[in-house]
């Protein structure tokens, strides 16, 4: 199965991804990890990527479209995967539709987490994640059972994204409704678009999420 979480930035999709990934057997494809984790490498990449996104803005197509080709050529995506923070632009979802196609895949769903703008700023200056297994929380919607500890791992470091600020939050926020809302219609009209309330628990977003994966033609 192949899907893409669609949805605001701070709207949940890595958060779901990562729990459909364990219970459907699907990779998590996060662009913006995979951005992060260059700029950790100090890599020419990540270094180009990083003002961008400290910004708020988005890093080129080409950049994304050629790093996505790459990793879904890897061995572990051959039994599906979750594009979570990908495509972000027509050309992407152009790009995808081709890439898709020469391998003779098709997509099965894109899935918008909706959520309203006005609930985004409070979900993305809260949350942070685990420094050594990247279990995420937040202040106010999941903090860890012990205070200091992560509820996985027992780690007690945890991180905060550099672009997780109130200020990066509204440019962030126009990219995506500017570049990314778009691909509501795109993929509305190639009857592959699903919607999902994103202000809901996050037990009960699963749970819509899995009755629409359930739905997935096999084969
Ligand atoms: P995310 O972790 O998905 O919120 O992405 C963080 C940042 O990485 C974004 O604000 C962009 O600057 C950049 N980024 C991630 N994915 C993409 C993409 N598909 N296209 C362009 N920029 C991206």
């Amino acid at each position: 199965m192949r899907l893409i979480l669609l949805g605001p930035p701070g709207g949940g999709k890595g958060t779901q991804a990562k729990r459909l990934q364990d219970r459907f057997g699907l990779v998590q494809l996060s662009t913006g990890d995979m951005l992060r984790a260059a700029i950790a490498a100090g890599s020419e990449l990540g270094k180009k990527a990083k003002s961008v996104m400290d910004a708020g803005q988005l890093v080129s197509d080409d950049i994304i479209i050629g790093m996505i080709a790459e990793r879904i050529e890897q061995p572990d995506c051959k039994g599906g995967f979750i594009l979570d923070g990908f495509p972000r632009t027509i050309p992407q979802a152009e790009a995808l539709d081709r890439l898709l196609a020469d391998k003779g895949l098709n997509l099965d769903f894109a899935i918008e987490i909706r959520v309203p703008d006005e609930r985004i700023v409070e979900r993305i200056t809260g949350r942070f994640t685990c420094a050594k297994c990247g279990a995420g929380y937040h202040d106010k919607f999941q903090r860890p059972k012990t205070d200091g500890v992560c509820d996985v791992c027992g780690g007690t470091e945890f991180s905060r994204r550099a672009d997780d600020n109130a200020e990066t939050v509204t440019a962030r926020l126009n990219a995506y409704h500017a570049q990314t809302a778009p691909l509501l219609p795109y993929y509305e009209e190639k009857g592959k678009l699903r919607v999902v309330d994103g202000t809901l628990p996050i037990d009960e977003v699963t749970r819509k999420l899995e009755e629409i994966l359930q739905t997935a033609n096999v084969g």
